[in-house]
Order: structure tokens, then sequence, then C-alpha cells
């Protein structure tokens, strides 16, 4: 199966979740199924293979993502963490979330200034998510060598919220 029809077939989808006239796409179940996982993660981290230093994940789906494709191009991996987790300095960064409002922070000054970053998360939506984790990499001057995710829903401007000028690869559309 073309890995754009496996990765929305290989989630649950809860309609009404977590709010009404909200399709959730649960990538736990594509996670449980050893096929689709290793497909999805060798296919993203091809996707940028040689671009880049290290992974960042985005908490907490994102981390799964990010250990096993940087075990796999033999990087480092880094978390994107919920507010509040950090016992460390840390670069903050608020956003809109497709329903409600957040706030993701990194540790100040573990990575050197100039490393390559891929950013990874399960989903891209509107794109809130992903563009705070952008801004929290350049306000590290970290290089922010793309942004990766196995699914991203079509229509909400996702992509343009993470702007113009990066990479962004998605395994699937829907
Ligand atoms: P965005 O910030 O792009 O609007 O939303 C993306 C973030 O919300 C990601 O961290 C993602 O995990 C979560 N998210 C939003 N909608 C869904 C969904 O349908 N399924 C899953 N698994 N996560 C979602």
């Amino acid at each position: 199966m073309p890995i754009e029809e496996l990765v929305p077939a290989a989630c649950a989808k809860i309609q009404d979740f977590p709010k009404e006239g909200i399709l959730f796409y649960d990538v736990t179940t594509l996670f449980a199924d050893p096929v689709a996982f290793r497909r999805c993660v060798d296919e993203l981290t091809d996707r940028f293979a040689g671009r880049f230093d290290i992974v960042a994940g985005v908490e907490a789906r994102g981390f799964l993502m990010a250990a096993a494709m940087a075990y796999k191009a033999g990087t480092g991996v880094m978390t994107v963490r919920k507010a509040g987790k950090l016992p460390r300095d840390t670069f903050t960064k608020e956003y809109q979330l497709e329903y409600g409002s957040a706030a993701i922070e990194i540790h100040k000054e573990d990575i050197p200034a100039g490393t390559g970053v891929l950013i990874v998360d399960d989903l891209l939506a509107t794109g809130g998510t992903l563009a705070a984790a952008v801004h929290l990499m350049h306000q590290a001057k970290l290089e922010v060598a793309g942004v990766g995710v196995f699914l991203e829903l079509e229509g909400l401007g996702g992509r343009e919220a993470i702007g113009s000028g990066l990479r962004v690869e998605s395994l699937a559309v829907a």
C-alpha cells in the first residue's frame, strides 16, 4: 500500500473528539503497528537524509517518532516540552491550538548554535504547534533543517503558518 494511503488507514478515526465537529486521527494505532511504524519512520527520515544533526520531537507523540528517527540516522534527539516540565532556563513560546491554547519550551544553551534540527510531530493541523517549535529553535540560534509529520490535515493552513522558507514534509494528507 502506498504510504499516503497507509498512514490514514493505520490511524483510528474518532468523530467528535475532543469536541463536536473534529475528526481526530489517533496515531497510537499506527505506532502500535510494527510494519506501519517502521515504514513511516524510515520514509520520513529518508526525506531529510544528510540534512540534519539532531531530531527534535514535540511532546508527546513526537517524542516517539524523534527517538526512532534519530536512532536510524545516528543523531541525537531533543525534546520540545509542554510548559513547566523543564528544570533549567528555557525559551518559551505560547501558541493557539486547533482547540485551545498552549505553550512549549526547550532548554536554553543545550545545543550549540548552528546545529541543524529536524522538527517532528505526528500531525500538522493549523500549524500553531510546529510554528511555535520553529520559533523556539530560532530563539536558540539553531538551524531548522525541516519539519516532518506523519499526517497533514488539509485546509487548515498548517504549511502557511509554518512559513514558506522551510521544507515541510508530510507522509500523507487527509
Ligand atoms: P496544530 O498546532 O497544527 O493545530 O495541531 C497539531 C498538534 O495538535 C499536534 O501536536 C498534534 O499532536 C495535535 N493534534 C491536533 N489534531 C490532531 C488529530 O486529529 N490527531 C492527533 N493525533 N493529534 C492532533
